[in-house]
């Protein structure tokens, strides 16, 4: 499946397919949190409090910039003040956590975006 923006329709990542259950997810500094080309969603794998976010690698996720009113973090981006991913148009969908002493992944917001499989809009 693909991520689109829910305002522009914008294609926001590349190709995905969700995580195999025998992969679990590695919550370490400085470490992807998956592999390349995967997602999964915190209802499948909850952590934090969130509720169906889509998690994925910071290289799976195009077509961006940072939003500068959330961006902060040392060598990266810690994600703590919220979504500082943006579209190319400006519209923000997801929070990108990539600092020196945090995992590494993308988590989007379910209700900035939706996902095609192919021509098939899964939501
Ligand atoms: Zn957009």
């Amino acid at each position: 499946m693909r991520i689109y923006c829910k305002i522009c329709e914008m294609e926001l990542s590349n190709e995905l397919v969700p995580l195999p259950a025998d992969i679990e997810p590695v919550y370490e500094d400085k470490t992807d949190v998956l592999p390349q080309g995967f997602y999964y969603t915190s209802d499948e794998r909850p952590i934090e409090n969130s509720v169906g976010w889509i998690y994925t690698h910071l290289k799976d996720i195009i077509n961006t910039v940072y939003n500068l009113e959330n961006a902060g973090g040392c060598c990266g981006m810690d994600g703590h003040a919220g979504l500082n991913l943006i579209c190319m148009n400006g519209h923000e969908f997801a929070t990108e956590v990539s600092d020196c002493w945090t995992p590494h992944f993308v988590k989007v917001e379910p209700d900035k975006v939706f996902l095609m499989e192919g021509e098939k809009v899964l939501y």
